[in-house]
């Protein structure tokens, strides 16, 4: 239960929402899903989707990046041009 209210560049996780094996959390400001994985046999991993799509290739917590809204061209491919690396 820490909640430190900082505002700098950081999600802003709502509430959790448990499921069996998973714990998922959408930010707030850009909509960046946060999955901790707890399956059995193994030790827990947190995930990152984006719009249903896993951020894969990120080690440690993509940037928040609000998203604008009434966006015309807001097709779903944020992470489209942020994969780099
Ligand atoms: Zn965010």
């Amino acid at each position: 239960m820490a909640s430190a209210a900082r505002s700098c560049a950081r999600h802003r996780w709502g509430e959790p929402q448990r499921t069996t094996y998973e714990t998922v959390r959408t930010c707030q400001r850009c909509g960046l899903e946060r999955v901790t994985r707890h399956e059995p046999d193994r030790l827990p991993w947190v995930e990152f989707r984006a719009q249903g799509v896993t951020a894969i290739g990120y080690r440690g917590t993509p940037p928040c990046v609000p998203r604008r809204e009434a966006g015309p061209t807001s097709t779903g491919v944020a992470l489209e041009g942020r994969r780099h690396g």
